[in-house]
């Protein structure tokens, strides 16, 4: 089995890299591609990309990449436009075009946020911002031309590698003794680990069993809120390492009008996963398990 991967260096796309290694033989770009042999891997480029996929012809393509800075692109809509709705359009075309199952990434930010229910995947979208409403104009680019395709909605998103929400609140908890922490917004961290062994799972499964295409929502399990998330993050550490200086002794919550942003946020962003765990036979741990696991590793 042959298997393209597209945004080879985001916090999905690197433990990707792990975790397809072993299902076959993994073709990793980031948007440098592969001059060498002739491979794009820029989704602005949207013939290099076409051309990249007819010409390696895999069985599966994985796209991670995406523009993922959300306040930036309510300025840049045509760029978030290009890289989260156009490029997946060609590579869902592409792909049906040399008989590959494409798998790509989406957003509780297709969701306007109200309620406290979780989204499950029928629910109606309604994105408050412009990488909500490109992600999702993506979605549908993909149901229209691939349909042998997993979109996976995911939230929250942290990796150890990078900048995170985990190392900013250590480090300034070092600096302050008072941090002020959103608590009205409710979703699960999910870690990129656990996208991309999910990830692998799922593929072995549509290969065989190609009725289970369709989109599903993959989040760790619980729920908490920015400020619960922030909470956990230094009462882990100070477990793990005792000697940490950190100053902070409250953790205040605000609304999230305290921190006016260019892009509006969901208030809720909890996401149903019955289906993905029935379908594909899955646990999806507590969402500590994993911010627990990557702190032991950060720290
Ligand atoms: P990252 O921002 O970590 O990674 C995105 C990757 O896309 C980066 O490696 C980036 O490369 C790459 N990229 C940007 N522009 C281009 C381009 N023109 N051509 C090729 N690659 C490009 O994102 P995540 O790993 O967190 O996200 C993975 C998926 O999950 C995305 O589809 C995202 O929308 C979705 N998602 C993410 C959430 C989150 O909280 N992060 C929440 C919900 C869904 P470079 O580093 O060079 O810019």
């Amino acid at each position: 089995m042959k298997i393209l991967l597209l945004g080879k260096n985001g916090q999905v796309g690197w433990e990707l890299q792990r975790s397809l290694s072993p299902l076959g033989e993994l073709v990793a770009l980031d948007r440098a591609g592969d001059a060498a042999h002739g491979l794009c891997g820029d989704l602005q480029d949207l013939d290099g990309l076409r051309a990249t996929v007819l010409a390696l012809r895999p069985d599966v393509i994985v796209n991670a990449a995406a523009h993922t800075a959300v306040d930036k692109a309510q300025s840049e809509p045509e760029r978030a436009r290009r890289l989260n709705a156009e490029a997946p359009a060609v590579l869902a075309e592409a792909a049906q075009a040399v008989g590959a199952a494409l798998v790509h990434y989406s957003t509780d930010y297709v969701f306007d946020g109200s309620g406290s229910t979780p989204w499950t995947e029928d629910a109606p979208t309604g994105p408050l911002n412009v990488y909500g409403q490109t992600k999702l104009e993506g979605e549908q680019a993909i149901a229209a031309a691939c349909p042998r395709h997993l979109i996976l909605r995911t939230s929250w998103v942290y990796a150890a590698r990078g900048g995170n929400f985990a190392r900013t609140m250590l480090r300034l908890a070092a600096e302050r003794e008072r941090l002020t922490v959103i608590d009205d917004q409710f979703g699960a961290p999910t870690g990129a680990e656990l996208i991309a062994d999910v990830t692998a799972h799922a593929i072995r499964q549509l290969l065989q069993r190609p009725q289970d295409a369709g989109t599903y929502h993959l989040a760790a399990g619980g729920e908490t809120t920015w400020n619960g998330y922030a909470r956990f993050v230094i009462e882990t550490a100070r477990a793990l390492k005792p000697e940490l200086k950190l100053a902070v002794n409250e953790v205040a919550p605000v609304p999230t009008s305290a921190f006016p942003t260019p892009a509006q946020r969901p208030h809720n962003s909890r996401l149903d996963t019955q289906r993905l765990r029935q379908t594909f036979g899955l646990r999806l741990p507590p969402w500590q398990q994993g911010v627990a696991r990557m702190l032991t590793e950060i720290l």
